[in-house]
C-alpha cells in the first residue's frame, strides 16, 4: 500500500537534502518521480528548482493555493510511469491539497512524501502541516539542535535589525534569518519568560 509521508522539523535541519537525496535514489534505480515546491513566495512564473544548502538542485512544478495536485499528478502519471511524488515546503500546501496527495497514495497507489516545517515563528501551526499531522500514515521528525545541545523544536525569525520578530505576517520575504531552538530557548527568545541563562542567541547576533 502507498503512503502519505510527512517528514517535518524547523528551519536548516537538512528536510531539502533529505529529500534530493531520496528523490535521487529512485530514479539511480530507474523510477520516475515528480518534485513540487511552493510557488507562493517566488517572483517569476517559471518551472521551480529545489535546492539545498549543500549544492544539490533538481526541477520541480510550483503549487500555489487553488490548484489541484492529484490532476496535476494523474495526468503527469498518464503520459509516463511514476513511482513516487515529493513535495518541499508542504507547510504551504491546503488542507483540500493534503487530502489530494492522500488520494494520490490511496486511488493512485503512488507514495507522496511532504518535507516541511511543523510551526512558524510564533510557534503556530502552518495549514499544510496541521491537515499533514492529522492524516499523513507515517510522521518523520528530521532532528536538527539547539545552541544548547537539545532537540531544536521551534524557530525565531530575526528581522534585518538582528532582533528576534514577536508579530508579524507567518512569512517575510527577504533578508530575515531563521534559528532553530529548543522550547525553553524559545520561550525565552520570543519573550515569554526570563532568560535563566546568559547565552541568547539574539543577543549573540546583535553583538557580531
Ligand atoms: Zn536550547
Amino acid at each position: 500500500m502507498a503512503k502519505l509521508y510527512f517528514h517535518y522539523a524547523t528551519m536548516n535541519a537538512g528536510k531539502t537534502t533529505m529529500l534530493l537525496q531520496a528523490s535521487y535514489n529512485y530514479r539511480e534505480r530507474g523510477m520516475e518521480t515528480m518534485l513540487f515546491i511552493a510557488g507562493h513566495y517566488r517572483k517569476d512564473d517559471s518551472a521551480g528548482v529545489i535546492s539545498s544548502r549543500i549544492g544539490l538542485e533538481a526541477e520541480a512544478e510550483l503549487f500555489r493555493d487553488g490548484d489541484d495536485l492529484f490532476a496535476r499528478i494523474d495526468d503527469h502519471r498518464r503520459h509516463g510511469s511514476l513511482h513516487c511524488v515529493f513535495v518541499d515546503e508542504a507547510q504551504f500546501l491546503e488542507e483540500e491539497q493534503v487530502w489530494q496527495l492522500a488520494r494520490v497514495a490511496d486511488r493512485l497507489g503512488i507514495p507522496v512524501m511532504c518535507y516541511g516545517l511543523r510551526t512558524d515563528f510564533q510557534g503556530k501551526l502552518f495549514s499544510g502541516s496541521k491537515a499533514l499531522l492529522a492524516i499523513a500514515d507515517e510522521l518523520r521528525e528530521v532532528r536538527t539542535i539547539c545552541r544548547c545541545g537539545r532537540k531544536a523544536t521551534m524557530v525565531v525569525r530575526l528581522g534585518p535589525d538582528g532582533k528576534v520578530a514577536r508579530q508579524g505576517a507567518q512569512v517575510a520575504i527577504g533578508k530575515d534569518v531563521y534559528v532553530s531552538l529548543c522550547r525553553r530557548h524559545w520561550e525565552e527568545e520570543i519573550g515569554r519568560v526570563e532568560p535563566e541563562d546568559l547565552i541568547g542567541f539574539a543577543g549573540e547576533v546583535r553583538g557580531r
